[in-house]
């Protein structure tokens, strides 16, 4: 295992020690970092998974404001939850979060459980969440090895595997769970993704100031901006896509997606793969049941999901009658009511 010989062990064995002090003089005032609820933790972590911490503070506070407890979470209607993650993307993660509530509170009569094992067993909780929720809130040693946590290792002990094989994820985890420091789980856990935040990061490391270079390989030979080494990148798959921005007295037609796949069950601006032509943009319209009038504006849209790209071409079409086989929604309902991923969100800008 990558990470197992005794000089990267030692070098591991130090860390709480250098992190410790640092961290207790460096932590940034975040807003899930006021109390060790579990289930402010989770919340936090699951928003904070692709997201960054500037990002998710305003939609931590607001969604801890709807839904207090894990009680009003899981009795929330999908649709206000939905609302409220508007813009995070990767709405699954919502949805896991409601499910997981569900049995909290059906299995565990509403306390969140302490145990690893049934910690991770909920939707939506990967080893890393698990990894966080049971040291930072219940104090136990399980290391939260997530991307950053990879970086400062690879670093540290000057490792060129690539982070993202999970043997090398695993070798990770063992060598830092022998090392945690009983008492102080959650305060290393917190340390080492305090480090990745805003000393080792990705593109800038601040080795001056790093608590950790003494021990660190990478500083030493100076290897630090070749270091993680990740497996080749998969290619984006590139979809064309015609949005149908239909409207009819000051509403727009909106339809739900199918209940599978990309932004499942979410609403959206009626549309269809492949860049159409604004005359075959308008029989196509018509052929899904609008009553186009006449063809008001083309907007040109990109949208990057994980693995794919969405090059969208929007025909903003103004149409004779409201059609039943769609709801029909105001600009204001389109804000307030409805949730509708960014890629849709974004025709909005133009004043649509
Ligand atoms: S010394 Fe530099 S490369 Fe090493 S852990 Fe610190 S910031 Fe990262």
């Amino acid at each position: 295992m990558p990470y197992s010989d005794s000089d990267t062990k030692e070098r591991f064995a130090r860390l709480p020690a250098l992190l410790l002090p640092w961290f207790a003089q460096n932590a940034r005032a975040l807003p899930w970092r006021r109390d060790r609820e579990p289930y402010h933790i989770w919340v936090s972590e699951i928003m904070l998974q692709q997201t960054r911490v500037e990002a998710v503070r305003g939609y931590y506070e607001r969604f801890l404001q709807a839904f207090p407890t894990v009680r009003e979470l899981a009795e929330a209607p999908e649709e206000t939850l939905l609302k409220l993650w508007e813009g995070l993307g990767y709405y699954s993660r919502a949805r896991n979060l409601q499910k997981a509530a569900k049995i909290i509170v059906n299995q565990y009569g509403g306390v969140f459980p302490r145990d690893y094992a049934a910690v991770r067993a909920l939707p939506g909780i990967g080893d890393y969440t698990a990894g966080a929720i049971c040291s930072i809130c219940f104090e136990k040693p399980t290391a939260a090895v997530d991307g950053n946590v990879l970086r400062i290792a690879a670093r540290i002990a000057e490792k060129r595997d690539p982070i993202d094989l999970p043997a090398v994820k695993k070798s990770v985890a063992e060598s830092l769970q022998a090392v945690y420091p009983k008492g102080h789980c959650g305060a290393f856990t917190q340390s080492l993704m305090e480090l990745g935040a805003c000393v080792c990061m990705p593109k800038v490391t601040k080795c001056d100031v790093c608590p950790v270079r003494e021990i660190c390989q990478s500083f030493a030979h100076g290897t630090q901006a070749t270091l993680p080494q990740k497996l080749p990148k998969r290619e984006k798959r590139v979809e064309p896509r015609t949005v149908f921005l239909l409207e009819c007295d000051g509403a727009y037609a909106i339809n739900r997606r199918e209940s599978k796949g990309l932004l499942a069950g979410l609403w959206q601006f009626p549309n269809t793969a492949g860049q159409l032509s604004p005359s075959d943009a308008l029989q196509a319209a018509e052929a899904l049941g609008a009553e186009p009038i006449e063809l008001l504006r083309e907007i040109h849209k990109v949208h990057i999901f994980t693995h794919i790209r969405w090059e969208m071409v929007g025909y903003h079409i103004r149409c004779r009658e409201k059609s039943g086989i769609f709801l029909w929604a105001t600009p204001e309902e389109l804000q307030s009511t409805y949730a509708l991923p960014t890629a849709f969100r974004i025709f909005l800008e133009n004043g649509v």
